[in-house]
């Protein structure tokens, strides 16, 4: 078949591989980036869903393709609380951060523009620009998010930067957060560079300790900045809903992309995430997944300390589900997964080279400790240690 050249960077991702293994009963995969299900508000969505499909059949009509205004109109509250100067009418209701991802891609890149990102980023995100044939330009990072001054030598060499990606929050895969003051330096270099910022905020939320840092959207100063929400880690990610929030300039011109794509968000979703958040506290609802989620890092970090080789590092996320994993130089987390961890220790993570978009390291892993039950940490990670006797 003549595919479209774009298809030359369309393949099957690490993920699907490793998705493969969930079949093995014995198998404890850190791989997964779950919440945890018993997490999910079930009982009251089922009383909110049960709720619209017994009355008025509006919610299984089609509805304005920017999003159910009630549900636009709750958004925009808590954004303003979060600190964005925000009305319904700068929010586009998408079917999680993923379409606002691919939308953002469609809107700014055309082949061998420049995608700025953190080194690593989110997979996802690779996955969703990939058709768009941009090339990256990776940053360094470190503890406290992308580094200042490699971005701006960085943006010294690529003339066709449009597009910053940036997960500031607990980023996936490292579980790092950006400081303020390379919050603030971000915005000055975008407006210097004439970038679209394109904030990804799915775990911002998850925050276990430590006080919350203002969004790259509340300090743009030139409207540069996409600020991308999503219902899929404080709700129940099966809903698919998410949101955009930028100036008019960018989001009308995303909610026409969105009407090309798949006219709207499913109506009844979306109305059911209205009515709970009408009906339930979604804010005790998130402090309970909060307490449960911190639990659970608080564990895996103490097991790790404990059994793993000082060798090894780890990142102490302050929130979001994952930890970052760096082991000595020369040492392959794929090939040991492959040869050692899955079928010795019956132990799946995700191996880190995939989330480099240029130059893959491979002696990191991405390990996720949501989805899964305390036994399954402790059990896992111990298993696995007893393989590192180095
Ligand atoms: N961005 C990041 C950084 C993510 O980790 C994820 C999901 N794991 C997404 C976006 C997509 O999430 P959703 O589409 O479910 O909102």
């Amino acid at each position: 078949m003549r595919f479209a050249d774009r298809m030359g960077r369309v393949g099957p991702s690490a993920i699907r591989d490793l998705l493969r293994h969930g079949a093995d009963p014995e198998l404890i995969s850190f791989g997964g980036g779950y919440p945890d299900p018993a997490l999910f508000p079930a009982g009251e969505l089922h009383g909110v869903y049960a709720e619209l499909l017994s009355g008025d059949p509006a919610a299984l009509q089609y509805c304005p393709s920017d999003g159910l205004p009630e549900l636009r109109e709750h958004v925009a509250a808590r954004m303003r609380r979060d600190g964005m100067d925000c009305t319904a009418g700068d929010v586009l209701i998408i079917q999680g951060a993923q379409q606002g991802l691919d939308l953002a891609g469609k809107l700014m890149l055309n082949p061998g523009d420049t995608v700025v990102t953190e080194n690593p980023t989110f997979l996802g995100a690779l996955i969703a620009f990939n058709p768009f044939e941009p090339a990256y330009a990776p940053v360094r990072t470190d503890e406290d998010g992308m580094d200042m001054a490699d971005l701006e030598r960085v943006l010294s060499r690529s003339p066709r930067a449009k597009l910053l990606y940036t997960v500031p929050d607990f980023q996936n895969p490292t579980g790092i957060t950006m400081s303020t003051p390379r919050r603030r330096r971000l915005i000055e270099l975008a407006n210097e560079h004439d970038l679209l910022v394109l904030e990804d905020t799915p775990y911002r939320e998850l925050r276990y300790d430590g006080d919350s840092l203002p969004t790259l959207k509340s300090l743009d100063t030139e409207g540069r900045v996409v600020h991308l929400g999503s219902f899929s880690k404080i709700l129940a990610p099966g809903m698919r809903l998410g949101w955009a929030v930028a100036d008019p300039e960018v989001l009308d011109r995303l909610a026409l992309l969105k009407l090309a794509a798949d006219t709207q968000c499913s109506t009844l979703n979306m109305a059911a995430a209205a009515r709970y958040l009408d009906r339930h506290d979604i804010d005790a609802h998130i402090t309970a997944a909060r307490a449960g989620y911190r639990a659970k890092r608080d564990l895996i970090l103490e097991v790790l300390q404990k059994t793993f080789p000082d060798t090894v590092a780890f990142t102490t996320p302050r929130g979001g589900l994952f930890t970052w994993l760096t082991f000595p130089a020369g040492f392959d987390t794929a090939e040991f997964m492959r040869d050692v961890a899955v079928p010795r220790a019956r132990v799946a993570y995700v191996p880190g080279a995939t989330f480099f978009p240029t130059t893959p390291e491979h002696n990191h892993a991405r390990f996720n400790f949501s989805g899964m039950s305390d036994d399954d940490i402790v059990a896992g990670i111990t298993r696995l240690s007893t393989y590192l006797n180095w």
